[in-house]
């Protein structure tokens, strides 16, 4: 995706603990000549100065690092989160399957060099060995997030009501927050679904299923899930753009829920991301129609 990215000052700078903060704006093309600008909150060492310009701004900068060593089960993630929001660094950190600890920092140079110094340290229990720092483009991260962690609680019932359809559920403060897809979700990439948004249902609701006159209900998947995404989560799904992971039976991976109409009963599309869990030319619904509690179908348990 062509990116440009400029820096300004933030419209009324303020000194925080020793650091100017700026802010970077980074303007995605969208396609069809439209354009989103987003501001990337970040800080600076150097000080705000009306006289000296432009040139007195520290660069944009993004790196990928993975700290190895005795770094797990220290508070290591905690540690770089605080760190990287004094900082205003932007990113993320997450626990590699592999024991070490992987991060993902974008903002000023400055702060970023700053937060790679603090990685070198790790917080007072961590024994860090080496640190691999590898430059990458900036990706206009919104949030310092640790990754890899369960936000809550995922299901997917199939419903058989005046229409047959999917009820997608995640659970986002307290609530599951609940989309009607007819066709069901695909873990083929190519495959787009229509998710109509509906009514937040109780989380006590998920382990329902049974027979009712107008058809039934059973649990066709269930698990947990990971908020991803450049910015924080319930603020992605107001703007109509999330990205998440999920942990379960038959659904397994990134997925992205995508608004292409706001308004009553707003309509999304439910789209597998591509990774290692994608099973291009697949129809996981056909394939796979048993309930993950009982075993049977949903034509079974009407019977
Ligand atoms: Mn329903």
């Amino acid at each position: 995706m062509p990116r440009q990215v400029e820096r300004r000052p933030a419209a009324c700078p303020s000194e925080q603990d020793g650091l100017l903060q700026t802010s970077i704006v980074c303007t995605h093309r969208l396609g069809c000549g439209r354009y989103r600008s987003k501001v990337v909150a970040a800080s600076t060492r150097l000080r705000w100065s009306p006289v000296a310009g432009r040139e007195n701004r520290a660069e944009s900068a993004a790196i990928r690092a993975v700290v190895r060593g005795d770094v797990q089960a220290v508070g290591f993630r905690d540690a770089t989160l605080r760190r990287a929001r004094k900082l205003g660094v932007m990113g993320w950190v997450r626990n590699g399957e592999d024991a070490s600890v992987q991060v993902h920092a974008e903002g000023a140079a400055p702060a970023v060099e700053e937060l790679v110094a603090f990685l070198h340290e790790g917080p007072p229990a961590a024994r860090v060995a080496q640190v691999a720092i590898d430059r990458v483009a900036v990706e206009g991260h919104e949030q310092f997030a640790i990754r890899g962690v369960s936000a809550g609680a995922f299901v997917v019932q199939e419903h058989a009501a005046t229409a047959h359809h999917f009820d997608l559920r995640l659970e986002v403060e307290g609530v599951m927050r609940s989309w009607a897809v007819p066709k069901g979700p695909s873990l083929d990439p190519a495959v787009k679904r229509l998710a109509v948004e509906v009514e937040d249902h109780e989380l006590a609701h998920n382990a329902f299923e049974g027979a009712s006159a107008a058809g039934g209900v059973i649990v066709w998947d269930r698990g947990t899930y990971e908020q991803g995404g450049r910015v924080a989560w319930p603020q992605a799904l107001a703007r109509g753009h999330a990205v998440f992971l999920l942990h379960g039976e038959k659904l397994r991976g990134g997925f992205a829920l995508q608004r292409t109409r706001a308004g009553a009963k707003a309509q999304w599309l439910l789209i597998k991301r591509r990774d290692e869990h994608a099973q291009p030319g697949s129809d996981v619904v056909a394939e796979r129609p048993c309930s993950v509690i009982s075993g049977r179908t949903l034509d079974e348990l009407r019977q």
